[in-house]
């Protein structure tokens, strides 16, 4: 259907009580999978393409792959640098073909993130790109080889003027969420969010860490809040590396890759769908 921008799919969330999944991408199959959850869903998609990924493959390669499958989905698809570290990752994302960026200043003092988040968002909209910032810090859970490091709640106090003073097309908070988490129950600071939409309410929010909230949080917070974007990476990773599993211990004498790679598709699909479905309604 089309490639289109963050800004595009997150306009109507605010006002029809929904959110789009911003889905981590590591590699093709799970790419396939997730457009096809989409379309199935009919719902916009957010590829992402984070650290992890971009260290494993090249952009270029990550930003060829999310545009071929954008121009040949049924559904609105954004391709989205996640967790952009600089201003020179976030240009060569655009030259790449992405739509979106997310420049992540949270580990900066306040004015500093205020003055380079504000440099991308100039560079990116006048490309037409969208822009994501992060304030406050959204911390890592320990395991699977990470030292965890804690979270840092979004002040509401800091959040008009950094909207104001960057631009930016979407905010991401730190509200009780946290990266990583291989199962649910993360606690929502309620008065912290509410908050922080009084002091920017009309700035689409997003949550990382979506995998650590259950299904009928996502929803509740989709349908009663301005958290119009949740990253979803775990929960994914975890329903491919089952079917990955599955896959090897069906055929020990299995050797080709596209093989065994391709029966992972349709699991990773239907928990994609899973997961979409607990974001709110499709649009109309
Ligand atoms: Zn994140």
């Amino acid at each position: 259907m089309a490639l289109v921008s963050l800004t595009q799919v997150l306009s109507a969330c605010l006002t029809q009580h929904r959110a789009v999944a911003g889905v981590v991408v590591l590699g093709w199959e799970d790419a396939l999978a997730y457009v096809q959850a989409a379309e199935a869903e009919g719902c916009p998609l957010i590829l992402q393409a984070g650290p992890g990924a971009r260290a494993h493959t090249p952009l270029p390669v990550l930003g060829a792959m999310f545009r071929t499958l954008a121009e040949r989905a049924r559904v609105p698809v954004v391709a989205h640098l996640d967790h952009g570290e600089s201003l020179a990752v976030c240009a060569e994302a655009i030259a790449c073909g992405f739509t979106s960026v997310m420049y992540d200043g949270s580990a900066l003092p306040l004015d500093e993130n205020i003055a380079r988040t504000g440099e991308v968002v100039a560079m990116a909209h006048g490309l037409g790109v969208s822009v994501e910032g992060e304030l406050g810090f959204v911390g890592y859970t320990a395991g699977v080889g990470r030292s965890g490091a804690p979270s840092l709640g979004t002040d509401p106090a800091e959040v008009a003027r950094f909207a104001a003073q960057t631009g930016v097309d979407a905010l991401a908070i730190s509200v009780g969420n946290s990266h990583l988490m291989t199962e649910v129950g993360a606690q929502i600071d309620w008065p912290r969010l509410h908050a922080i939409q009084v002091a920017a309410p009309a700035l689409p929010l997003v949550l990382h860490g979506g995998s650590g909230l259950d299904h009928a949080l996502r929803a509740k917070l989709a349908g009663e809040t301005n958290v119009c974007k949740f990253n979803i990476g775990t929960e994914l990773r975890q329903a491919f590396g089952a079917a990955l599993r599955d896959s090897l211990a069906r055929d020990p004498a299995r050797f080709d890759r596209i093989q065994i790679l391709r029966d992972t598709i349709d699991p990773v699909a239907q928990a994609t769908r899973r997961a979409l479905r607990s974001l709110g309604p499709a649009p109309q």
